[in-house]
């Protein structure tokens, strides 16, 4: 079980937008940075090391894909990427899933669906609260990033 405090909620990572070979996309349960989303290692590795020249060509193509999609849909000042796994090693035998934070981060407020985003950190790291948003505007913004994202092949 994944207790990440970037992604969870619920433990989860989120609502799966796309699989390719090695990786999953999902879109984020906590939204406080609006298209927030993850993306996961198929199997579990300890460090980035770890992993093979495919997984990394794959990454890079999924990450061009994602932070095109994004800029037509949501236009964002800036993407962060991260992965950081701390959460997985408070525990005595860490067993950590690499997976990486796509955070989209906005030097002005963005309003969609009727609902005001903004982005209180920006220029500085993302902070690991929680933002839930109603489930309709949530599947709103699934079909919007999903759409977007399927257009790009990997
Ligand atoms: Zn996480």
């Amino acid at each position: 079980m994944n207790e990440c405090e970037y992604c969870a909620i619920d433990g989860f990572y989120g609502k799966k937008v796309q699989e390719t070979e090695y990786w999953i996309i999902f879109l984020a349960p906590s939204q406080r940075y609006l298209g927030t989303c993850v993306v996961s290692l198929k199997r579990q590795c300890r460090d980035l090391m770890e992993l093979n020249n495919e997984e990394w060509i794959e990454f890079g193509k999924i990450v061009q894909m994602m932070e095109k999609a994004l800029a037509e849909i949501l236009n964002p000042s800036l993407f962060n990427w991260s992965c950081f796994k701390n959460a997985a090693f408070r525990a005595k035998n860490p067993k950590p899933e690499i997976h990486w934070h796509f955070i989209p981060r906005y030097k002005d407020s963005v309003e969609y669906q009727g609902i005001t985003f903004k982005d209180p950190d920006f220029g500085y790291v993302p902070q690991p609260i929680a933002r839930e948003i109603p489930s309709e505007v949530m599947d709103d913004l699934f079909d919007l990033i999903k759409s977007a994202m399927d257009k790009y092949s990997i």
